[in-house]
């Protein structure tokens, strides 16, 4: 260990985000990570009803079906999320793998069987933020589970102003509309795909993100993030 970090540890001793008590390393203590609940089937994009067998019942022209660890008001996992996005807390993304990693066990699926792609960042926001919150998440993942990850297929063309900032859900749509790319078809026709964000509000990005994907030949697609609004 480095003599700044020593130093620093001893001034600013690691504590869990959600409840301060003392670490000895990471950002959330065991209690705290276990106490999160965790949701136990997929959803229907479109209008949320549960899909408790990975299987379209409603709205099969959405082209994914959306899996979630937990609400995102649920507040440490609002914590943990805020914290890797915005305060630049790397270290988040890990209790966010095991989160996801837990819930993927309990969802009928076998990952094995799927390419797991984060949602790119534009270029500029990547360079604001120093790294893609979505692929660090993916980074960890691949500790717990047995899967693919590809950072070279979903491309984002262009920058595009944050979905918060826009007023409805007609701008929503335009503000991203043709915003992403594949490159490599070959890799990803058919296969299934996992598509891999931090949070899901509208559900507008990921949908023109799975609208590429299935029109480059993608069969299955199932968007996982940590949290749903
Ligand atoms: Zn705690
Ligand atoms: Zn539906």
């Amino acid at each position: 260990m480095k003599c700044i970090d020593i130093i620093s540890k001893i001034l600013f001793p690691p504590q869990c985000l959600a409840c301060a008590v003392r670490l000895d390393s990471g950002i959330l203590c065991e209690p705290c990570l276990e106490a999160i609940p965790c949701y136990t089937t997929l959803f229907c994009a479109r209008c949320g009803a549960r899909s408790p067998e990975a299987k379209k019942i409603c709205h099969r022209e959405t082209p994914y079906l959306l899996g979630s660890v937990g609400p995102y008001d649920n507040a440490t996992l609002k914590l943990l999320i805020q914290n890797l996005k915005f305060r630049g807390v790397r270290q988040a993304a890990k209790p966010l793998a095991i989160l996801i990693a837990r819930y993927l066990r309990k969802i009928p699926i076998d990952t094995g069987k799927f390419i797991l792609i984060p949602l790119p960042l534009s270029r500029k926001r990547r360079n604001e933020r120093g790294f893609n919150q979505a692929a660090e998440i993916a980074k960890y993942l691949a500790e717990y589970l047995p899967i693919q990850i590809r950072n070279d297929i979903l491309l984002r063309n262009r920058n595009t102003k944050p979905q918060t900032e826009t007023k409805n859900a007609a701008e929503r749509q335009k503000n991203i509309l043709g915003c992403f790319s594949v490159s490599k078809q070959r890799d990803i026709f058919r296969k299934d795909i996992l598509l891999l964000d931090d949070v899901v509000t509208s559900g507008a990005t990921l949908g023109e993100a799975a609208c590429a994907l299935k029109a480059a030949g993608a069969r299955k697609i199932i968007a996982i993030t940590a949290a749903k609004a």
